[in-house]
């Protein structure tokens, strides 16, 4: 089945991988790894103007054991980097990663032996925001991102079986429907077109 149906007595039927994708997708927890000037955004991004609590997200959480989401905002260290990693092992499964600008993402301008190129070199990265910085805006996009990924896995089966690679299933993303009403075309053939 899989796929919602809304019954006439005011029933809907689901999977569990749903409802449990739509909890978690819906209540993430930042880990602030602020670490140089982008960090300022990602201060924007909780702040009241960006609003991020419309995506149960404005909680940053500064232990790991109550956060799900490491966001590294800026340059990592070879020193730091030891710090990091600890820091993403005692947070909990499952749990995500946001490398936030050009710094954290490739090392940035400071091509030097004490910056790590790029924190994925010790941290599996889920998403890149490109830029110097990157406005809150881009971090909303990315957190958004994260959100799709999670509601397109099998959460349930993978929890169950730590460690096993799970095939993600089909991107469930709306149709767009034209002006006119009539030709409806799915973001895939849309790009795909281009
Ligand atoms: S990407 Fe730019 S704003 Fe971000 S930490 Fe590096 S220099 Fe600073």
């Amino acid at each position: 089945m899989g796929q919602e149906l809304p019954l006439q007595e005011g029933f809907l039927t689901t999977r569990v991988d749903a409802v449990v994708n739509w909890a978690r997708s819906n209540s993430l927890m930042p880990m602030p790894m602020g670490l140089a000037c982008c960090a300022i955004e990602m201060m924007a991004f909780a702040a009241p103007k960006y609003d991020v609590a419309r995506f149960g997200s404005e909680a940053m959480r500064f232990s790991p054991r109550q956060a799900d989401l490491m966001i590294v905002a800026g340059w990592v260290s070879y020193k730091m980097a030891h710090t990091i990693r600890r820091v993403w092992d005692q947070m909990a499964d499952p749990k995500w990663c946001i490398s936030m600008g050009a710094c954290a993402s490739s090392g940035g301008m400071h091509r030097c032996y004490g910056v790590v190129q790029g924190c994925d070199n010790f941290l599996p990265v889920d998403i890149y925001i490109p830029g110097c910085p990157p406005r809150p805006e881009a971090v909303i996009h990315a957190l958004m991102d994260i959100q799709e990924k999670i509601r397109n896995q099998y959460s349930v089966e993978h929890d169950g079986i730590f460690g096993r690679n799970m095939p993600n299933v089909a991107a469930n993303r709306p149709t767009i429907v034209t002006p006119d009403g009539e030709n409806v075309i799915s973001p895939v053939e849309l790009y795909t077109q281009r």
